[in-house]
């Protein structure tokens, strides 16, 4: 797996990571280092970022960024867990291209392992050791 700008994330330790829920949605855990990384947020400092959620415009923890795939997008705790809960994950084609292909470029931006693919209408998520993840859409 290639990652771009390695010498940038030399300087603080990746904590992404990827934050399950229960319609499956493609949603990575940030630090406010990892959101500006990402060119997410506004910088006051080089030591210090401030990212506002692209729902409520407040502005979110700096421990608790959420970066939503399928809307390229930021949010607080708060409307991430309100839109994973609230929200249909549409399963078309161009949906799920849309969303696996921004997750993927954010995975390897920011050294996680992982990466998903689509299948039959699903996404399928492969993890550390390895192994695949099934996520099912709907309940049919
Ligand atoms: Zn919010």
């Amino acid at each position: 797996m290639v990652r771009e700008n390695s010498n940038l994330f030399n300087t603080f330790t990746i904590m992404a990571e990827i934050y399950k829920n229960k319609n499956n949605f493609l949603v990575i855990k940030l630090n406010d280092k990892e959101a500006a990384e990402l060119n997410f947020g506004i910088e006051v400092t080089a030591l210090h970022n401030i990212c506002l959620c692209g729902t409520c415009n407040n502005e979110c923890s700096s421990e608790d960024i959420y970066y939503i795939a399928c809307l390229n997008e930021v949010m607080c705790k708060d409307c991430i867990n309100d839109f994973v809960n609230n929200s249909t994950h549409y399963d078309d084609i161009e949906s799920l291209e849309y969303e696996v292909e921004h997750f993927n470029f954010i995975t390897d931006r920011l050294g996680i392992n992982a990466h998903a693919i689509i299948s039959s209408n699903d996404i399928i998520l492969y993890n550390k050791d390895k192994t695949k993840e099934h996520f099912k859409h709907y309940d049919k």
